[in-house]
């Protein structure tokens, strides 16, 4: 069953609930207030003839005779009131004029009580259907019952307009229902339909596999706006990881095909006689030695960013950066001389130099810093200088790392910290990862690494991480 249904029929079944009772409460209070009306009638005029017939001398003669002087009926307040007077033995002293041969019917159970000498009330059903309201009050002398004053009255015009305000009711609760289940479904489906279309648009998306699409946002600002955002805001990130996810596939073949080519290449080589000639051969075995060790780092690198990826927390520890840096410092000579012949090195030196101790992975600083130098030392031509200093200020901790190389361009300073990309292409070869990595390092250090190049005068990276 629909949302749509289900709010109507709830809706419209609390309102059935609420009218039925309230009806009930209506006419149960209006017919005991009208049958309160007619008793209070019919006793006032009972008591009036009970004192009539209490004031004579001898009230026994005159019930013997049924010489009583009846009250004139008041037809404008009681239209068809009948008074009788019976005796003890249950025969007619008196009746008013408008019985005419008639009489009041006689009640066991009211003589009974009236015996007892207590007034009595009852409604008692004739046989043509009609309902008459009966009060019968006792006459007495010394204490004695001698007769009782009846008074009547049908109940024809109550019973009519009890029964017009019942038709009344129900005609009135059906009707209020069927408008409100009609009201209610309108307003449902009107509230519903924002829905349904967010519905139709998400399956049109899922259709065309096209996680680019995103849905219209309404103008209000209600439930199904922020739906409709979140919605969006939820594509949008799953586009970017989907997009993220095709780029990294085609990016990783890219960068695995060029070296399985050279490596194939040689083996080639050697396969046809290079292995014969000891220069061939070691040219050939340096060239896959190389291409190799780059898969290796690729790698590498990639566990490293899909353990990033994956959240995964740093073994912190305090580390005293002066101590890193020194090391990291020896480490960046070796590569210089390993990367550069005598005469064209780059020289790497230590600036300013403070004391500071951060909570961090001594291992993945080292890392960081090293790719720093790695680039730096890729980007610099010989003769340049590559300077690692330490600051130390109140909040945070700077490490730097200046070259006097090549320099990036603006345009293409925005996209460095992007993965797998590589402004340079030509040159010494790098899979454009490294500087994500060193990111995703220093911001999982809560710190920031920032960049700032001129082109021709060379590149400062400093890392930033907090005291
Ligand atoms: P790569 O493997 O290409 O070095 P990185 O992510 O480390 O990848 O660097 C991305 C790009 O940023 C490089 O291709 C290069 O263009 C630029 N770059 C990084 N460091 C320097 C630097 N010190 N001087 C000039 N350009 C740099």
């Amino acid at each position: 069953m629909s949302i749509r249904i289900r709010l109507t029929l709830g809706y419209v079944g609390v309102l059935t609930a609420i009218l039925i009772v309230f009806s009930a409460v209506v006419y149960t209070s209006l017919s005991f207030s009208l049958l309160r009306a007619v008793d209070r009638t019919l006793q006032d005029r009972a008591a009036q003839v009970g004192s009539v017939i209490a004031a004579q001398n001898d009230p026994l003669t005159v019930l013997r005779t049924g010489l009583i002087d009846l009250p004139a009926l008041d037809v404008f307040s009681t239209p068809a009131a009948y008074i009788q007077v019976v005796r003890g033995d249950g025969s007619v002293a008196r009746r008013s004029q408008n019985l005419g041969d008639q009489r009041l019917p006689l009640d066991a159970d009211l003589l009974a009580v009236n015996l007892r000498n207590q007034p009595a009330l009852k409604t008692l059903v004739l046989e043509n259907g009609v309902r008459l309201r009966m009060v019968s009050v006792p006459i007495s002398v010394a204490g004695q019952v001698v007769g009782a004053v009846q008074v009547g009255q049908p109940l024809t015009d109550l019973d009519a307009a009890l029964k017009r305000v019942l038709v009344l009711l129900m005609v009135g609760t059906l009707v209020t229902i069927i408008a409100a289940g009609g009201v209610g479904l309108l307003m449902s489906w009107l509230s519903l339909r924002p829905i349904d279309r967010i519905t139709q648009t998400a399956g049109r998306i899922v259709r065309a596999q096209d996680l680019g699409r995103r849905l219209p946002v309404p103008t209000t600002d209600d439930e199904v706006g922020r739906l409709v955002s979140t919605f969006n805001a939820m594509l949008e990130r799953l586009d970017r990881l989907f997009q993220a996810q095709q780029r990294l596939g085609a990016d990783v073949s890219h960068e695995l095909r060029t070296p399985l080519t050279t490596i194939r290449g040689n083996v080639d080589l050697l396969r046809r006689g290079a292995a014969t000639d000891p220069t061939e051969l070691a040219l050939a075995l340096e060239a896959i030695e190389g291409e190799v060790d780059r898969m290796n780092r690729l790698v590498a690198d990639l566990l490293l960013l899909a353990q990033a990826e994956a959240d995964m927390k740093l073994e912190k520890q305090p580390v005293e950066l002066d101590t890193l840096i020194l090391q990291v410092y020896r480490q960046a000579q070796l590569m210089s001389a390993t990367h550069f012949p005598i005469g064209e090195r780059v020289s790497i030196h230590l600036g300013h130099e403070d004391q500071a101790v951060v909570e961090g992975d001594p291992d993945r600083i080292k890392q960081l810093l090293l790719n720093l130098i790695d680039n730096a030392l890729k980007y610099t031509p010989p003769g340049g200088q590559i300077t690692i200093s330490l600051y130390r200020d109140q909040d945070w901790v700077r490490v730097s790392v200046e070259d006097t190389g090549v320099g990036i361009p603006s345009d293409v300073l925005p996209h460095i910290f992007d993965r797998f990309y590589r402004a340079q292409r030509k040159g010494r070869k790098g899979v454009g990862l490294g500087l994500s990595i060193a990111r995703w390092i220093a911001e999982a250090h809560n710190g920031r690494l920032t960049v700032e190049s001129q082109v021709g005068q060379g590149t400062t990276f400093t890392l930033w991480l907090p005291t």
